[in-house]
């Protein structure tokens, strides 16, 4: 059922090239404002299959700096500035993130000053359009406000040296949908999910026989078992919960967990409401919330 609020995965992966499970990035649609949470690896394409211009995105809001979350800006960035249907941004480039926010995207501004030069003479492209303005926030608060629809940062867990890393919590009249970012077991999480519509949370799991090596342990120590995405979602009670970021541990010899083994794990500890998202699932947050596919989109 269609809604004027609806969240769309458009990469539920990791920084494993999969064609199937592109890099994290969340579409916020909530009446005309179009928000965007992070720019994995292929987040101009998914939305070029929505239909949705790229230069229609009124913000980018970034959780971290993992580049896993961050390698589609400049696709984005540059892409959406084009005079093309698919592009055709009008405006700055605005994006949203914790303090080091500006820093990356000064950089950025440096490393495709070329190409800019190039387009400004070649394609008389505005220089106002492919501008970057950059509000950065070093708290948990509110980050962006626009007729009824709010959001809110909250700080999260993504291990010792992984910092700042925050969450979001996107509120448009009445309902919320929260997206985790990328965490271990968090109350904060708890604190800002609980009796939200929607709570998309990240999660990572390791066959067994991978769990005694030391990197295979780190990668699992910044992230949430789904036993523990189950206990959140328990305490949290959301009316739609969701996996994303599947970071499913593999080696050359062992196979990845399959989708059948983390649902069956997630369920040792929540029995509510629950599906493993797939790049271009959509989630319409209404008197119910219903779960849709390219081809059930409006
Ligand atoms: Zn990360
Ligand atoms: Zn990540």
């Amino acid at each position: 059922m269609p809604s004027d609020f609806r969240v769309t995965l458009l990469g539920t992966g990791t920084p494993i090239p999969r064609p199937d499970r592109f890099g994290p990035s969340t579409l916020i649609e909530a009446g005309d404002h179009t928000v965007l949470i992070d720019a994995g690896r292929g987040a101009a394409v998914r939305l070029f299959q929505l239909g949705v211009p790229i230069g229609r995105i009124d913000a980018l809001l970034l959780t971290h700096f993992h580049s896993d979350h961050t390698v589609g800006i400049p696709d984005l960035w540059l892409t959406g500035w084009l005079s093309s249907y698919f592009g055709n941004r009008r405006r700055p480039f605005n994006v949203i993130g914790p303090v080091g926010t500006a820093k990356l995207m000064h950089h950025l501004e440096s490393a495709y000053a070329h190409d800019i030069e190039i387009r400004v003479e070649d394609e008389k492209l505005e220089r106002e359009h492919v501008a970057i303005t950059v509000k950065e926030f070093d708290e948990d608060g509110v980050i962006h406000q626009t007729g009824d629809l709010r959001v809110l940062a909250f700080t999260v867990d993504h291990g010792e040296a992984i910092k700042p890393a925050y969450g979001y919590r996107v509120e448009y009249q009445g309902r919320v949908a929260v997206i985790s970012g990328d965490t271990r077991y968090n109350a904060n999480v708890l604190r800002h999910g609980a009796g939200a519509d929607l709570l998309v949370h990240e999660v990572a799991m390791a066959p067994p026989e991978l769990l005694g090596q030391a990197h295979i342990q780190r990668i699992v120590n910044h992230h949430t078992s789904p036993q523990e995405a189950g206990r959140m979602f328990a305490q949290a009670r959301p009316r739609m919960a969701a996996l994303t970021h599947l970071v499913m541990l593999a080696s050359d010899t062992v196979a990845a967990p399959t989708i059948d083994e983390l649902i069956t794990a997630t369920r040792e500890t929540y029995a509510g409401p629950l599906v493993i998202g797939e790049d271009l699932m959509s989630f319409e947050i209404g008197e119910s919330v219903t779960i849709g596919n390219l081809k059930s989109r409006p």
